[in-house]
């Protein structure tokens, strides 16, 4: 049998409601998350590691980091063939992708939440666990850089985002949809993910990295006020194509002049970013400006690979030669 090494960070799928607070914070451990897991010794052997009770919101980038260390630990040892991480849906895209960016491709790592608590009719939770172990233990989940799991389905982190905010299917892979699914103990692999993965080589990050989302009639301020207070990075989820108003575009200029980068993706859910229009402020006067634009992350995506690029190299023409 293999054995998976489950670690649990917190999330939804630890959480009871509270007598006191009449809401759900994080509360069971592993071992009693688990012991809900029925049948589950008969698919794996495992080993569970308690690495905190955070609630989504309350994993920052350090921790991940912490995360990913421990994770790298685990996949090292010989006995472990693939780990299996609970964590809150809230940010849950982040940090698998933070891990698949960071972590070679190799043993199967597996993310998975859940939207109910423990507390509520229908908790999802064991359902879930027991998909994501289904999952690290299939023999074709290996190199597939890290998944994410939950409703039955297999996403890549790269791909997949939260949608809905209740919905047990909230995990998309807005393009294309899933990569699998798993049908009951089973796995079946539709296609590949969709992009090559990049593997940054790192243990640093750079957490003073921002996210602005351009809206009408937007201008600097935000921007400026970035700059002068020594952000070192800054995303902006743009319009459509990848335009922003013309409004923005002297604080962007000024932020490219003091060497912080200004990365484009788009707020649109889908599709890819291009500098197609050249007007004031449109992709190709972004791209002139020294813009990096970045066709297909999402904002928060984005934000963690800057982030740990940021922990490699610091002048914008190397950084541009991640996001390529
Ligand atoms: N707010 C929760 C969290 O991210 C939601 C969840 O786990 O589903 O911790």
């Amino acid at each position: 049998m293999k054995k998976i090494a489950i670690i649990f960070t917190g999330g939804t799928i630890s959480m009871t409601v509270d007598e006191r607070l009449k809401a759900a914070i994080p509360a069971m451990d592993g071992t009693k998350i688990m012991s809900m897991v029925t049948n589950i010794d008969q698919i794996a052997t495992l080993e569970t590691v308690d690495f905190g009770k955070y609630p989504g919101p309350h994993m920052n980038p350090q921790r991940m980091m912490k995360l990913k260390a421990l994770v790298k630990e685990k996949l090292a040892q010989p006995s472990i063939d693939g780990v299996v991480i609970t964590h809150g849906t809230d940010n849950l895209e982040e940090t698998a992708f933070l891990l698949d960016l960071t972590l070679p491709a190799g043993k199967p790592v597996v993310v998975v939440g859940a939207m109910r608590n423990g507390s509520e009719l229908g908790y999802d939770g064991p359902s879930n666990l027991s998909a994501a172990i289904c999952t690290a233990i299939h023999p074709e989940s290996y190199g597939r850089g890290v998944l994410v799991v939950l409703n039955d389905e297999v996403n890549s982190a790269r791909e997949v985002t939260k949608t809905h905010t209740m919905a047990l299917d909230t995990f998309k892979s807005l393009d294309f949809g899933p990569i699998g699914i798993v049908d009951q103990q089973d796995v079946i692999f539709y296609r590949k993910g969709l992009y090559p993965s990049l593997f940054l080589e790192t243990d640093g990050i750079e957490p003073d990295v921002h996210l602005l989302k351009a809206v009408s009639g937007m201008d600097s301020r935000l921007i400026d006020y970035l700059v002068t207070t020594g952000a070192k990075g800054i995303v902006i989820e743009a319009m459509g194509r990848g335009n922003v108003p013309p409004g923005m575009m002297p604080g962007i200029k000024k932020a490219i002049k003091n060497n912080i980068p200004i990365v484009i993706v788009s707020r649109c859910p889908k599709g890819r970013v291009l500098g197609t229009y050249g007007y004031e402020g449109g992709g190709a006067d972004l791209e002139k400006a020294g813009a990096i634009l970045v066709n297909t992350l999402n904002g928060q995506k984005a934000r963690i690979q800057l982030m740990l690029v940021l922990a490699l190299v610091s002048e914008i023409q190397q950084i541009k030669t991640y996001f390529m």
